[in-house]
């Protein structure tokens, strides 16, 4: 084993995001050849090495302590030491600690090597069936909601989908906050426990998602990857009269979405842009349809 780790490197290696299993073969090599493993929360990182039965010694390396850490481990590092970096999920860096480490040990000349694998924001988007080619990763809001609607409006104008994290005591808020400043007719997916035993998927349009939420206690609970589809471009915004009165029809006789879902594969149309159409529709709130109101 230990011929595969390289002395005085630092290896930033993915580990499981909920589902234990969800760690690479080299991932596990890697955990096992190093000398220290540097961890978020070393209770957290016993748990994961205990399943593989792996015994190692362990530093904590959190955001409060990450500089200090890192000097240290520079110098384990140069005493030809080799470290392995893990946050408590996910990969370390993203919305974790990791990036102050990294910088530092670079900076001194120590070869860090990526090790990669499972991370949620990744894994929301392949379960999405999201097919548009861009995306902007966010991570968390600011807590403050005055912070978070400032940094929303500034999002307000991109045309990619949107990928936020969030924790369950914030989730109604943050998706008020996303419906009142970028508008309720955006189509979000709120991935849910991906990789757990309660993973869930639920696409709605973002003025249908408050009512999700309050419609059961569980739908609050656990970790979110919410992913919100972006502002429309101006020729995206525009539906042919014959989608439009495509969907007008069907609405006379399906449920909302369903009849958006239709709409979606006879036009080839964005089932975005449908639903908000749908949806100033049904409110009743578009006496003349305008293709190209944007959210
Ligand atoms: N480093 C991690 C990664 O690579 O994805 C992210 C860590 S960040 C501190 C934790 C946040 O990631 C959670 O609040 C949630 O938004 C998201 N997250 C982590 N695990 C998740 C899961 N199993 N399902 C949904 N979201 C998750």
């Amino acid at each position: 084993m230990k011929d595969i780790i390289a002395a005085g490197t630092l290896y930033v290696v993915a580990t499981p995001i909920g589902n234990l299993r969800d760690i690479t073969l080299r991932a596990l090599d890697i955990l096992a050849g190093v000398d220290i493993i540097a961890a978020e929360d070393t209770r957290t990182t016993r748990h994961l090495l205990t399943h593989y039965a792996i015994a190692k010694n362990l530093m904590a390396v959190h955001r409060h302590n990450e500089s200090m850490a890192a000097h240290k481990i520079a110098s384990l590092l140069s005493g030809g030491k080799a470290v392995a970096l893990v946050a408590d999920a996910g990969t370390p860096g993203i919305s974790d600690p990791g990036g102050i480490l990294v910088k530092t040990v670079r900076e001194q000349g120590h070869p860090v090597v990526p090790v990669p694998g499972a991370n949620a924001a990744i894994c929301a988007l392949s379960a999405s069936g999201i097919t548009t080619p861009h995306f902007l990763f966010y991570g968390f809001l600011p807590a403050s909601a005055g912070s978070r609607r400032r940094e929303l409006a500034e999002l307000k104008q991109y045309p990619c989908t949107l990928v936020f994290y969030e924790a369950p005591h914030r989730i109604l808020e943050c998706v008020s906050d996303l419906a009142e400043v970028l508008g309720v007719h955006r189509q979000l997916t709120i991935a849910r426990e991906l990789t757990k035993l309660f993973e869930s998927v639920h696409i709605c349009a973002l003025g249908e998602a408050i009512d999700w939420f309050q419609a059961d206690p569980d739908h609050r609970k656990g970790e979110f990857v919410l992913l919100l589809s972006g502002a429309e471009t101006r020729d995206e915004g525009k539906l042919s009269d014959q989608t439009q009165s495509v969907l007008k029809l069907l609405l006379q006789h399906l449920p909302l979405k369903q009849a958006v879902k239709v709409a979606a594969e006879i036009s080839g149309q964005s089932k975005n842009m449908l639903y908000s159409l749908a949806l100033s529709l049904k409110d009743g709130t578009e006496d003349e349809i305008r293709p190209n109101s944007k959210s």
